[in-house]
């Protein structure tokens, strides 16, 4: 019997999993949520919700995860597609892509958060149709997803350029030294809604526009993409995460200007800028649309 094909994206986060499916398209066909809990009964909450949607004409042929990492994305690793460190409780060392491909029997492609949304944002969103994009996400944590002529990034280990180090500002709080267990001045130490909820006790967002915290933030994150920028030369970066608004998205841009100091001239005005670093589209969904779009070129090399 012949049937169509339907394809699973999985955004694993750390408070919750959408699952969804679609069919190759910007369209998905059904959605759920679920609390992260313990790998078992979320996994198996997630397991259930897929096998459902296998019916009638339709079947599930293959399943894109975006999943909170660090992640280990090598082939040839024993652990391929294991969370490596997580302070999350029963997730340190567990087997997500293996979880979802024998429970399901398709074949099913892994990747980290951000690279399902720069995958999304480039085929539907704000990047669409450029080869190179970045997205940056801003929130508790801080990571970036890289195309790079139409492909994803990958090193060794998958990037982490949140944790790319800048220096602390002069107008740092004094004796702030950055969240990060790691570096004392990361980017993700000092910038991440973590950081500023330690500095201030209260989130950006909640904090009046006269309040020091909203240039501190531009000022490193400007930094930020401005190193971003030099590396990895994107035609467009997309930013966004629960720390972001259009405030903020102004207050980096003039900033973004000064610190890019005109050296690409395509950069060189302060309103190419604007047209630059921008906001995401898909309203919270280029996680889970990126991962149907990765399960679909896995299937179809689309
Ligand atoms: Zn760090």
């Amino acid at each position: 019997m012949s049937y169509k094909q339907l394809f699973g994206g999985v955004e694993a986060g750390g408070t919750k999993f959408v699952c969804a499916t679609g069919d190759a398209s910007n369209k998905l066909r059904a959605t759920v949520k679920i609390p992260t809990r313990e790998p078992e009964p979320t996994i198996r909450e997630a397991i259930e919700f897929f096998r459902s949607q296998s019916a009638g004409g339709e079947r599930l042929t293959a399943v894109g995860i975006g999943s909170f990492g660090p992640l280990e994305l090598n082939k040839e690793a024993p652990n391929f597609g294991h969370i490596l460190t997580t302070p999350k409780p029963g997730w340190q060392d567990f087997d997500i892509h293996g979880a979802f491909a024998q429970a399901l029997d398709v074949p099913v492609v892994i990747d980290t958060d951000v690279n399902a949304a720069v995958t999304g944002e480039s085929k539907w969103g704000a990047a669409r149709g450029l080869r190179h994009c970045l997205y940056v996400t801003v929130g508790t944590g801080i990571g970036v997803g890289a195309m790079v002529d139409g492909r994803i990034l990958h090193g060794q280990h998958h990037p982490e350029m949140g944790h790319m180090l800048i220096p602390s500002s002069p107008d740092e709080v004094e004796g702030f030294v950055g969240i990060c267990p790691y570096h004392q001045s990361c980017v993700e130490g000092l910038a991440s809604g973590s950081a500023f909820v330690k500095r201030w006790g209260s989130n950006l967002l909640d904090l009046p526009q006269e309040h020091p915290a909203w240039q501190l933030e531009a000022q490193y994150l400007a930094m930020f993409l401005s190193n971003l920028t030099f590396a990895l030369q994107p035609q467009r970066i997309v930013i966004g995460g629960g720390v972001m608004n259009e405030t903020l998205l102004s207050l980096i841009q003039e900033r973004l200007h000064v610190a890019l100091a005109g050296y690409r001239p395509s950069l060189a005005a302060a309103e190419s800028v604007a047209d630059y670093l921008v906001l995401p589209e898909l309203n919270g969904r280029a996680g889970v649309l990126g991962a149907i779009a990765m399960a679909a070129q896995a299937l179809l090399g689309q």
